[in-house]
C-alpha cells in the first residue's frame, strides 16, 4: 500500500532525529579486542579450545542487551554457548548450543546469498554496494553520504547494514508477501539443515517499533534504491530478522558458507561456491559494522553477528565458528561472542590471512 505525502513528511523528518539519535545509542566503540587476548596455546585441539574459550569468559559481565527492542532486553545474560562445525560435519560445543534466541541481523547474509544468486554479482554491486560504511548499522545518514551522485557507490551501502539489508530484501522475488517470506526462511532452513521458524514475539516487538528501519526504507524509495514497496519491505525484513535459531544452527550456516554453499550435514547444494565466496567478502567488509576493520585485525575472519547476541565467524575451506551470548558492545556485537571467537582463532592458528 503507497505511503501518503503527508506520512512521508513526518518520517523525513523523524528520520533526521533518528540519525542523531543512532549516533547517540551507539557510543564511542569500547574496544573489546583489543583488550585482553590470553596468550594462544597451538597444542591444543579443537575441543579443547572451545573449552578453553568458553570457561575464559564464562564469567565475562560485560555488555548489555540490545535496549531498543523490548524482547531482547529481556534476554538471559547468564546463557553462553559455543559451536564449532567442521566441513567434513565434525561438531565441538560447550555451554548453551541448543538454545534458540532472534537471528536479528545474521539472518542478512542468508536473503543475501539467495538474492545474489538470483541477481548476480554486477547486479548487487550496483543496486546495493559493496563497500564497509564505517557507520553503525542502522545509520540513515550513511544512505545521504554514499550517495552515487557525490560517491559514485550505491546508497544502501552494503547487504549487511540496514539499508542495503532492507534493499536486498526488496529484490527478494515473488508474487505475494508469503511467496517472498517462504524464500527467505526455506533459504535459511537449507543453510541451517532443518525447517527454521518465525518467533512471533519477536517480530510483533519490532513491528511495535519499527519507525526508524521504515524511515530508511523510504528514504531509499527517494533515491530509488528500494525495489518494491516500503511498507511491505520492511515487513519481511523484520520477520528475518525474527526467526529462532542456535549456536549450533548458526556454526551449520557458517560452515555451509565455508563449504562452498553444501551443507555439510545435509549435503545440499544451498547456493554455488562463486555465491559463497562474494558473501563472505562481504561479511569481511561490513559484517561487524562500524568495528568490521578492527575485528579482521584482531581475529582475521569474515564474521556477522545480530543484537539478539549470536556471532558467526568463518574459516572458509575448514569451519564455522558460532557463539550466542546476548550482551552486546556499543557496535550491537556479542561481547563474549567476539573474545570467544578472537581466542579460539588464535589458539587454532586460524586467519584467512595465514600462509597457510
Ligand atoms: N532487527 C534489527 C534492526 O533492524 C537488527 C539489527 C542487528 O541485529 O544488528 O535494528
Amino acid at each position: 500500500m503507497p505511503i501518503p505525502m503527508t506520512k512521508q513528511k513526518t518520517f523525513l523528518k523523524y528520520l533526521i532525529v533518528a540519525s542523531i539519535s543512532s549516533y547517540a545509542f551507539f557510543s564511542p566503540t569500547q574496544k573489546v579486542l583489543a583488550r585482553d587476548a590470553p596468550q594462544p596455546n597451538h597444542t591444543l585441539t579443537t575441543q579443547e579450545a572451545v573449552n578453553r574459550a568458553y570457561n575464559n569468559y564464562k564469567s565475562t559481565t560485560d555488555g548489555s542487551n540490545a535496549s531498543y527492542i523490548p524482547y531482547l532486553e529481556k534476554a538471559n545474560k547468564k546463557l553462553y554457548g559455543i559451536v564449532i562445525v567442521t566441513i567434513d560435519g565434525k561438531i565441538f560445543k560447550a555451554g548453551d548450543s541448543d538454545y534458540s534466541f532472534p537471528v536479528e541481523s545474521i539472518s542478512k547474509v542468508f536473503t543475501l546469498a539467495h538474492v545474489l544468486k538470483i541477481q548476480g554479482a554486477k547486479n548487487l554491486q550496483n543496486k546495493i554496494g559493496v563497500n564497509a560504511t564505517g557507520l553503525p548499522f542502522n545509520s540513515a545518514l550513511a544512505i545521504e553520504l554514499n550517495n552515487d551522485k557525490l560517491t559514485g557507490s550505491p546508497p544502501p551501502g552494503n547487504p549487511l547494514v540496514n539499508a542495503g539489508a532492507i534493499a536486498t530484501a526488496s529484490l527478494v522475488e515473488g508474487k505475494s508477501f508469503e511467496e517472498k517470506w517462504n524464500t527467505v526462511i526455506k533459504t535459511a532452513s537449507a543453510f541451517a539443515g532443518h525447517p527454521l521458524s518465525l518467533n512471533k514475539d519477536v517480530y510483533d516487538s519490532e513491528m511495535a517499533d519499527n519507525q526508524h528501519n521504515l524511515a530508511i526504507a523510504i528514504l531509499l524509495k527517494s533515491y530509488n534504491y528500494l525495489y518494491a514497496d516500503s511498507t511491505e519491505t520492511i515487513d519481511l525484513y523484520t520477520r528475518e530478522c525474527s526467526y529462532n535459531i542456535t549456536a549450533k544452527d548458526l556454526a551449520v550456516m557458517g560452515a555451509t558458507l565455508a563449504n562452498g554453499g553444501n551443507n555439510p550435514l545435509t549435503h545440499q547444494n544451498v547456493v554455488d561456491e562463486e555465491t559463497s565466496m562474494r558473501v563472505l567478502a562481504v561479511m569481511a567488509t561490513a559484517g561487524l559494522y562500524n568495528t568490521s576493520g578492527e575485528w579482521l585485525y584482531n581475529v582475521g575472519l569474515p564474521a556477522t553477528s545480530g543484537v539478539g547476541g549470536g556471532i558467526m565467524a568463518v574459516v572458509p575451506g575448514k569451519m564455522a565458528i558460532a557463539v550466542y551470548s546476548s550482551p552486546l558492545d556499543p557496535a550491537g556485537n556479542s561481547v563474549r561472542g567476539q573474545l570467544a571467537i578472537q581466542s579460539i582463532a588464535h589458539d587454532l592458528g586460524i586467519s584467512i590471512f595465514k600462509k597457510k
